[in-house]
């Protein structure tokens, strides 16, 4: 299983998520916003789209 970085849309808080929770809802541990997980910010493992 890979992980995926994700950004809050609030206060652009980081943190990897695993790559199975893409599509749910992530809470920010920052501002406690809550919003889906959508494609990678960035892809590190090299693979194609
Ligand atoms: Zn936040």
């Amino acid at each position: 299983m890979s992980k995926i970085r994700i950004a809050c849309p609030n206060c652009g808080n980081t943190g990897e998520v695993d790559e199975s929770h893409r599509g749910r809802r992530a809470l920010c541990n920052r501002c406690n916003t809550t919003f889906v997980i959508e494609a990678p910010v960035a892809e590190l493992s090299g693979q194609a789209l």
